[in-house]
């Protein structure tokens, strides 16, 4: 993840080394004050907001004490400050969360009935997003020197964004912080010096933002000390987009001219003033691009490559081989852990490997809770999130300094921008502790069964586009007995591939477009964060339905059983992760069918586009 300016910069006599020991005092005086701050900022939040209807509505009365807002707030999830966002999507301002005023909405990847979740949010956490990336390269300055002397290749892409009923933008984060002053107008660091001009990060067209980023830093070659993208799915997207566009990019550097194909003028303008004809990096990168393995294709274009600076963690980790097969084993760095909600904390070890990685929540960020998570024969329960906790269940959560070592919690944030006890989703493992600051292992976002890049499927999700999807078998009069799933990364992009035993009584067999109507119905059925990954991100390839030989599922229960799986408590699992289960189901499988098209997608709420 790239870093923010830090404000030091403003100094006249910046120091690099000096400006980063600063940070790395003030890291390891957080961590140990972590008690005393999270208090603070509890207090701030609660006395800032004292007056909105939220916490006036539960009877909080003003008071900013830890026990009495545990004891008075409830702990909570979307649905249930749903009809309070809605009421300021459609223009409602008065002060219902927060005494600033709300200045746009982020739309997160998790979604609720299908739409993407809306984060209303202030200015001012813009700042303490900054806050978080200014952290980063000084902890990673401790184990890589010298990176203050070249630049980083990120690949960074906004994504499209509407506007609410009521007039607020409604955007991913990241867009909305690309798009910030913050982002656009940071003064020069050697630490945000990156090969990708801002005008092409900012290009709306995906296909030109990447061909001129992936030019800009093709050109910059050899200044490059590090690469990378947020999650590696968009890491990996760029190095297959290279593989397909390589040609074309070595004719722009030989002539010093770039493609018509990138017409966007503010785009073009930028990477002209680093295009040059250069014959000898053109014959280079053609080399190395034809050559028949593409093993190390980082480090040969890129030589002075220190490290891949990617998220590998949660989902991502599907994606571990493949980098490490690209960028030869280069280390994989995990720089950070954060949300929509709020940007959670840092990974102060940034070299460690993928599984040991584990983030230090910054204790200024918001005011964290955990809620045990009740482990099932040592798995984590993969149950649904509940409603609403029972009054011993909300005592049951804990202060991020009174986390045990190895257990499990739901992360739960009190943040400035009025979600009060907002249960995130997520679940983590106390892997350590720095001073009083416990240090998570990310272990998995509840209940998501599938994932290629931002979009989460739930298993109730995946259940009724199924059961959509199988109406176009009954004039076949046939049956679908059991399915299961599988997130297949091998294909770039990755696609959600469908197992599927049938039982078949008519006598017509069901002819291939059936099964591809089929596909397309699930896709259609699936929430807007999948659909605009097939729409418009194109992050996520053509859905697969592949149908197995009739007693697959009983197999597949014998072998489960054969792993030491009890015969009573067996249930077909919706989705595999496991290699030799994927194999033997790929070797049952008779016919395979894709979705012919992408599914229907349109920026904004589909609730919305009845409002003008
Ligand atoms: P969004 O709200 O769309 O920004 O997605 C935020 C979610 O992405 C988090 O709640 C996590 O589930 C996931 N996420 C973010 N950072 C990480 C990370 N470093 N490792 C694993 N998952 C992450």
């Amino acid at each position: 993840m790239p870093e923010a300016p830090k404000e030091q910069l403003k100094a006249t006599y910046y120091s690099v080394a000096e400006s980063n020991k600063k940070t790395l005092e003030f890291i390891e005086d957080l961590t140990k004050k972590a008690d005393d701050v999270q208090k603070r900022v509890l207090a701030e939040i609660l006395s800032r907001n004292a007056h909105v209807e939220y916490l006036k509505r539960h009877g909080l009365n003003g008071n900013i004490d830890r026990e009495t807002f545990k004891k008075i707030i409830p702990v909570i999830t979307y649905e249930d400050i749903q009809p309070d966002i809605n009421r300021i999507a459609i223009g409602d301002k008065s002060h219902i969360f927060c005494s600033q005023p709300i200045s746009e909405f982020l739309t997160s990847s998790g979604t609720s009935g299908g739409e993407r979740k809306l984060m209303p949010t202030i200015d001012e956490e813009l700042e303490r997003r900054s806050f978080l990336y200014s952290l980063l390269m000084p902890v990673m300055s401790q184990f890589v020197p010298g990176l203050d002397q070249g630049k980083g290749m990120y690949l960074l892409f906004i994504k499209s964004e509407s506007k609410t009923p009521g007039g607020l933008v409604a955007r991913p984060v990241l867009t909305s912080y690309y798009k910030s002053s913050h982002f656009k107008e940071r003064p020069y660091d050697p630490y945000t010096n990156y090969t990708s001009p801002n005008e092409t990060i900012l290009c709306s067209d995906s296909y030109q933002s990447m061909y001129s980023q992936m030019l800009c830093g093709l050109c910059q070659n050899n200044e490059v000390l590090r690469v990378g993208a947020v999650f590696a799915s968009g890491f990996i997207r760029a190095i297959r987009f290279l593989e397909k566009h390589w040609s074309l990019l070595c004719n722009d550097i030989r002539t010093g001219t770039l493609n018509s194909l990138i017409t966007d003028p503010s785009a073009r303008e930028a990477v002209m003033k680093i295009l040059k004809p250069d014959l000898e990096l053109a014959d280079f990168i053609e080399q190395e691009c034809s050559r028949q393995s593409w093993q190390g294709i980082i480090n040969r274009l890129w030589p002075n490559t220190k490290y891949v600076d990617v998220i590998v963690t949660g989902t991502m980790s599907q994606y571990i081989p493949i980098l490490d097969y690209y960028s030869n084993g280069l280390p994989l760095v995990c720089t950070m852990y954060a949300s929509s909600e709020c940007y959670f904390g840092v990974n102060l070890n940034p070299l460690c490997k993928p599984s040991e990685v584990s983030y230090t929540l910054i204790p200024t960020m918001a005011y964290f809770e955990f809620l045990p998570v009740h482990k099932n024969n040592g798995k984590t329960n993969s149950v649904p999130i509940p409603k609403s906790l029972n009054e011993k269940e909300q005592k049951e959560l804990v202060d991020l300094v009174d986390v045990k070592l190895g257990q499990d919690y739901e992360l739960v944030v009190t943040t400035y921008a009025g979600l009060y006890r907002y249960r995130v989703g997520d679940v983590l493992r106390v892997a350590r502790f720095k001073n009083s600051a416990p240090q998570f292992k990310f272990i998995c976002r509840k209940n998501v069964v599938l994932s290629i890049d931002s979009d989460k499927t739930d298993e109730v999700e995946l259940q009724n586009a199924v059961k959509n999807a199988v109406s176009h078998l009954m004039p076949f009069d046939a049956l679908l007995t059991e399915y299961t799933s599988y997130a297949d990364t091998t294909t770039i992009p990755g696609h959600y591939v469908l197992y599927w035993e049938l039982s078949v009584n008519g006598s017509t067999p069901v002819p291939p477009s059936v099964f591809e109507d089929c596909c397309l119905t699930v896709e259609e059925s699936l929430n807007s964060v999948y659909r605009q990954g097939r729409v418009s991100d194109k992050s996520v390839g053509p859905l697969e339905i592949k149908i197995v030989e009739a007693g697959t599922f009983d197999k597949l229960m014998d072998y489960a059983i054969s792993l030491g799986a009890s015969i009573n408590q067996y249930k077909t699992p919706r989705c595999v992760k496991f290699a030799p289960i994927v194999e033997l189901l790929n070797s049952w499988a008779v016919s395979s069918y894709f979705s012919p098209k992408c599914p229907k997608w349109t920026p904004g709420h589909k609730q919305w586009m009845n409002i003008d």
